[in-house]
């Protein structure tokens, strides 16, 4: 029987998709919150879903070890896409992608003066790239985490982070200066799983584009 293994990863993406799956008639049998399980069982016994870390979602889905997945926007472009068809946005775990500073620092006289700003940020690539197009100088500094604390202990001037409501970049005393681009979660298929299993894939991709909230 030909089946479908969908990657994705708990928390705000599993807590937004579910919605989504359920418009496609998929149900997971276990809560990916409290079941300690990584293979999910569904309703359908055609289809399973597999919880892996957010930023392994494409790897996973590029060499076919899920048929697809659900990413956000920032893993998708840190990944660089090979492999994957991105056919939906599914505009769910909506943010955006900022660059952030102590709120005593002066990002515009630096940038104005051309100063060497030093960034951490775990979204290397595309922070890169965003200020290569500005023409800044920028020392880039990788972490995996807690990008807050980078310049309230001086390893960074900058940070680039998601932010939703601003209130964790408040509460470390931060402000963002700057919009990189909006972030949302988006459907990523397999090329060759998109081909091959094109009899399970295509309702679904039509059930949930028709649930995409708006
Ligand atoms: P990990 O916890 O495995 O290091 P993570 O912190 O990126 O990964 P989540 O916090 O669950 O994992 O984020 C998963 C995805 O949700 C992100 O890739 C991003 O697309 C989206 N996201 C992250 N932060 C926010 C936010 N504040 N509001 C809305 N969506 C967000
Ligand atoms: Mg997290």
């Amino acid at each position: 029987m030909m089946s479908i293994t969908i990657a994705l990863s708990k928390g705000r993406i599993f807590d937004d998709t579910a919605p989504l799956l359920k418009a496609a008639g998929i149900v997971a049998l276990d809560d990916p919150e409290t079941s300690r399980k990584l293979i999910l069982a569904t309703n359908r016994d055609n289809v399973r879903l597999i919880i892996v870390r957010a930023s392994d979602v494409p790897t996973y889905v590029q060499y076919g070890a899920a048929d697809m997945g659900i990413a956000g926007k920032d893993v998708l472009l840190e990944h660089g896409g090979a492999g994957l068809y991105q056919p939906l946005d599914l505009n769910i775990a909506r943010c955006r992608m900022m660059v952030a500073v102590r709120d005593d620092f002066d990002y515009e006289s630096a940038v104005g003066r051309g100063a060497r700003v030093r960034v951490a940020t775990k979204y290397f690539q595309t922070a890169r790239e965003h200020f290569a197009e500005k023409g800044m100088h920028v020392d880039l500094i990788k972490l995996y985490g807690s990008m807050e604390l980078a310049p309230l202990v001086g390893l960074a001037d900058a940070i680039v982070d998601l932010v939703s409501s601003g209130n964790t970049l408040k509460a470390n005393h931060l402000k963002a200066v700057e919009e990189i681009r909006p972030i949302s979660a988006r459907l990523v298929i397999n090329q060759a799983a998109l081909k091959l299993k094109r009899e399970i894939i295509q309702p679904m991709l039509d059930a949930f584009s028709a649930a995409i909230p708006q």
